[in-house]
């Protein structure tokens, strides 16, 4: 696919880091071309349009799932709900720490982000080792969400991130071995 081709152009891979050892795969480039951005957007917009005849929100995760999720949202013509790290986000919570490759780290929702059976997507730029995504869809679960999918525009494979998900709903719109 022609417009596929585009957006994986766009992106950018750095050898060590944040740290020795880790590919780092980097959408910068992605962002600063408006063609390539419209059309990561465009194809997500098709994805989740002929997936899913009904969503009330798309949630992103902190922080690049706050650079795709709203201009999605926006076409979808649906509200877009924050998920963040620990600390930001003011009223009640919800909280769930997850594991990281070093240490553990803790996200949060605002408790009326969503209510009981309203139906999500949740979007980030990347699935690695799934920790993230797991933590979100824990979140949204404590809300009573109906989670329709979680949905990245990166999959890292070798990181197996799709075994911690194992039955959630899933795509990728791009996969790197
Ligand atoms: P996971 O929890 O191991 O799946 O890591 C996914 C989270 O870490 C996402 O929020 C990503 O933004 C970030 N992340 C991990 N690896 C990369 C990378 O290579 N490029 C960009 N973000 C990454």
């Amino acid at each position: 696919d022609e417009r596929l081709r585009r957006v994986r152009d766009r992106v950018r891979s750095f050898p060590d880091f944040p740290v020795p050892g880790v590919l780092f795969r980097d959408i910068s480039p992605l962002l600063k071309d408006p063609v390539a951005f419209r059309t990561l957007i465009d194809l997500l917009e098709d994805h989740v349009r002929a997936s899913f005849p009904k969503i009330d929100f798309i949630v992103g995760l902190d922080s690049r799932g706050f650079l795709i999720g709203p201009p999605l949202a926006q076409r979808l013509g649906i509200g877009f709900v924050p998920i963040r790290k620990k600390g930001k986000l003011p009223g009640p919570t919800e909280s769930v720490s997850y594991a990281l490759e070093y240490g553990k780290a803790e996200l949060e929702i605002q408790t009326d982000a969503v209510e009981p059976g309203q139906k999500v997507v949740i979007v980030d730029d990347l699935l690695a080792t799934g920790g993230t995504m797991c933590a979100a869809y824990e979140l949204l679960k404590r809300l009573k969400a109906e989670i329709l999918e979680c949905l990245v525009v990166i999959e890292l494979k070798p990181l197996k991130g799709l075994e911690k998900l194992s039955s959630i709903p899933f795509y990728s719109l791009l996969q790197y071995d």
